[in-house]
């Protein structure tokens, strides 16, 4: 696809940017040490940043989009004299959602719509690499708000043919709001760059932490996996299958929390069409390997099974299909695996019951806030999955 339609792609967006006249090219600079995060949200000085000259071409565009305030960042009292706050979600509602949004309207202060350009951030160190592109942390000049600015270059998505996996990504996780998923606040684009403006996971990836600490001891497995559940139950409710569950697409907020991200292979459920699936097959629930032709049918109970490899990986160390390509399939289309003994009979049994062959045997979300195991481990876990029932109303 040629740039300009992948421009076209990212529509609704009026051409603006104050650094339409910086010349050709994309250029970047390091002038000095990186700072702490802390530094970044503490100071609104600037020495210490890196100094990253993203510059871009003539004809930048962006779009209408708008960053909570620093209020809703601190969760504290708005100040007395608010100026901003976080523009009202367009998609679909839940309850949860206006629940939220309620809550929103006295942390976060009046909706002003913004238009987004590279120039309104400074750029921070470099958070990380990935595929397709780079992340920084970032702060809006404007009120200081710390994120997360993912860079995407054009070419390289034209390249790797994902520009629809991208605008996916953009298009589901904007809509979303859930404390263990990772906002997307917005987006724009210049001629060659697409930037995503992400909330800031202060503590990063999640696989870092598992691979530092092997295993995670029972409790803490439990609360993650309660996090887990609690974000598919929200994207469930929402009609999105995140697909690609593990922690390599969960990252780590500044309190230790769960931030599911990663929506490029997102969709809106139910859904059956073929995908080209790559990276690790460990993840894979039996369903999404059946060679099946065209019925390759599958709907949101997939995130199920990934939610019980996660959970077994929490508490091993390692998936338990682990194994080479063909084995691992060939496992997986078996369910077979054994847990080791060390994992107490209550973590075993949540396991089990998610590592079920058939989708519709597989143990629902609910059930999973309310198993003992989970119980055992986290009264927080017991009583936001109380909350979120009685919001919800028995047909959840
Ligand atoms: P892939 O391209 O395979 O999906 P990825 O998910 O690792 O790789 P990115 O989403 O581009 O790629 O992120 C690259 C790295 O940057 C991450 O692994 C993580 O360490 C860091 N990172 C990304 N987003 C954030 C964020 N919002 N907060 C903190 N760190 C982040
Ligand atoms: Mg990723």
């Amino acid at each position: 696809m040629a740039t300009k339609a992948l421009e076209a792609q990212f529509g609704r967006m009026s051409v603006n940017d104050e650094n339409s006249n910086s010349g050709e090219g994309t250029k970047l600079y390091k002038t000095k040490a990186a700072p702490s995060s802390s530094q970044l949200a503490n100071s609104s000085s600037r020495p210490g940043l890196y100094k990253v000259a993203l510059q871009s071409q003539s004809g930048n565009t962006v779009t209408s989009v708008t960053l909570p305030s620093q209020a809703a960042q601190r969760k504290g009292p708005p100040p007395p004299s608010p100026t901003r706050k976080a523009l009202p979600s367009t998609g679909s509602r839940t309850s949860d959602e206006s629940q939220a949004e309620r809550k929103s309207v006295v942390l976060v202060e009046q909706p002003t719509i913004k238009q987004f350009h590279l120039g309104m951030f400074e750029i921070g160190r470099p958070l990380g690499k990935g595929k397709f592109g780079r992340v920084y942390l970032a702060r809006e000049r404007s009120n200081g708000f710390i994120c997360a600015l993912k860079v995407l270059h054009k070419n390289e998505l034209q390249q790797g043919r994902v520009e629809k996996q991208v605008r996916r990504e953009i298009e589901i996780q904007s809509n979303l709001r859930h404390p263990n998923v990772l906002q997307l606040y917005g987006h724009f684009h210049d001629s060659k760059r697409v930037f995503l403006i992400l909330e800031f996971a202060g503590k990063g990836e999640l696989y870092k932490h598992l691979r530092k600490e092997n295993r995670f001891p029972e409790w803490k497995a439990a609360q993650y996996v309660a996090q887990m559940a609690s974000a598919l139950r929200y994207l469930h409710r929402k009609h999105v299958i995140h697909r690609d569950i593990k922690p390599e697409n969960i990252l780590v907020g500044i309190h230790g929390e769960l931030k599911l991200s990663d929506f490029g292979w997102s969709v809106h459920a139910p859904n059956n069409r073929r995908q080209t699936m790559c990276g690790t097959l460990d993840y894979l629930p039996p369903e999404m390997i059946k060679p099946g032709g065209s019925d390759n049918f599958y709907n949101e109970k997939v995130d199920l099974w990934s939610l019980g490899v996660l959970a077994y990986e929490f508490l091993v160390g390692e998936a338990p299909f682990e194994d080479t390509p063909v084995m691992t399939q060939r496992r997986i289309a078996r369910a077979d695996m054994t847990i080791p003994s060390f994992v107490s009979p209550e973590a075993r049994d949540i396991i089990k019951k998610l590592l079920v062959l058939d989708p519709d045997k597989r143990i629902p979300l609910d059930q999973v806030q309310q198993h003992p195991w989970i119980l055992k481990h986290c009264v927080k876990g017991e009583r936001a999955a109380n909350r979120e029932k009685s919001k919800s109303g028995p047909s959840q």
